[in-house]
């Protein structure tokens, strides 16, 4: 019995978007809030990424969008992430860190949601400068080992991809009331108040 999340006296299970542009600290800040609000952090670029260290037949198809800075097909995306949740038991909700990145994704998460009568609590959106983003990537390249991190014109593809396609799912979710911008300028831990400050709001 643990798919319940007990928040101050009420019991609920959380589903919660961590969203902005590649570099602005969605992951870190998503394994903190994991532990912090006992969620389980899914990552569909960590999920990429060891499919491709694996070398599947997944891994390898997505290597050619990911190393060009361009999204994986909504199909392979979608199929992934449905294996990965459907092959969970035993959590107390969910932190979704870089998915979904189109509409299509968020309509395909709203319908497995929907069939379990859960839907998006809240999704919050790290807000960062472009400039700041590529001095962080850059930055990030030099010890992550990811080739999409050392180079500034896939970076900044990253950044476009993001504005024209992903960007949207902040509308998508602001028409249910459940975007909210954050500040994703500060130190880590002062982000980290930010974030912890919205989502007690929904704990209440
Ligand atoms: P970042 O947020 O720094 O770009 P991620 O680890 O979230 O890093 O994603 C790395 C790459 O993985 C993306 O550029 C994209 O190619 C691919 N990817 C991750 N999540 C998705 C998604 N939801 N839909 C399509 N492609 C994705």
């Amino acid at each position: 019995m643990s798919l319940l999340y007990l928040c101050g006296s009420k019991i609920f299970m959380i589903q919660f978007i961590l969203f902005g542009p590649p570099g602005s600290g969605k992951g870190t800040q998503a394994a903190k809030l994991a532990e912090k609000y006992d969620l389980y952090h899914i990552s569909t670029g960590d999920l990429f990424r060891s499919e491709t260290a694996n070398k599947t037949t997944l891994g390898l198809k997505a290597l050619e969008y990911m190393s060009q800075g361009q999204l994986v097909p909504d199909e392979i995306t979608i199929g992934m992430l449905k294996n990965k949740i459907s092959n969970l038991s035993e959590v107390s909700g969910f932190i979704y860190d870089g998915f979904p990145r189109t509409n299509p994704q968020a309509e395909a998460l709203d319908c497995l949601l929907q069939e379990s009568n859960q839907a998006i609590d809240l999704l919050l959106s790290l807000e960062v400068p472009e400039d700041e983003i590529v001095k962080r990537i850059l930055n990030r390249g030099k010890t992550s080992g990811r080739p999409d991190d050392n180079d500034e014109a896939i970076i900044r593809k990253r950044i476009q991809v993001y504005l024209d396609e992903t960007s949207i799912v902040f509308e998508h979710y602001a028409k249910l009331g459940k975007s909210r911008h954050i500040n994703g300028i500060g130190t880590i831990e002062e982000i980290f108040e930010r974030l912890c400050f919205e989502l007690d709001q929904i704990c209440k």
